[in-house]
């Protein structure tokens, strides 16, 4: 009873904040190697999940691993090139921390405004920072 007692008080003590605790998932890329092409077949649900515009994720992966890509009839990324699941899945992750998370609150619920080509900025809508970001 008295144990009881406390644990019930130690549960009501936590910390109720409703600040972010990062547990936003990133989809896991599927990838398809055919020939000297990689495809990530669930991009369009990523982007969807993630909430931004298929070119400029696609835009991102071009820029990071230097190759052409293109999107597909079925909204499937097509790399040039082979490229593991591992490294397509880390720059996806770097992707999201750049331009999906708030830096300030963690939170994903964020905007990517792109003010004119050189200058985009990040905003939160939950606790309203505008970050900066570099342009794709
Ligand atoms: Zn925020």
């Amino acid at each position: 009873m008295g144990y009881e007692k406390l644990l019930e008080r130690a549960y009501s003590q936590l910390p109720g904040k409703a600040e972010y605790k990062g547990r936003f998932q990133v989809p896991e890329p599927k990838v398809l190697i055919i020939g000297d092409k990689t495809i990530i077949q669930n991009f369009s649900q990523i982007c969807d999940v993630i909430h931004r515009d298929p070119k400029i994720v696609s835009k991102w992966f071009a820029k990071e691993l230097a190759i052409p890509v293109h999107i597909g009839e079925k909204g499937e990324l097509i790399l040039t090139g082979r490229f593991s699941s591992r490294i397509l899945s880390k720059l996806l992750q770097k992707f999201v921390d750049q331009y999906v998370i708030c830096p300030t609150c963690k939170g994903p619920d964020t905007e990517l405004i792109r003010l004119d080509r050189r200058v985009w900025i990040l905003k939160c809508h939950v606790c309203g920072a505008e970050t900066p970001v570099p342009p794709l």
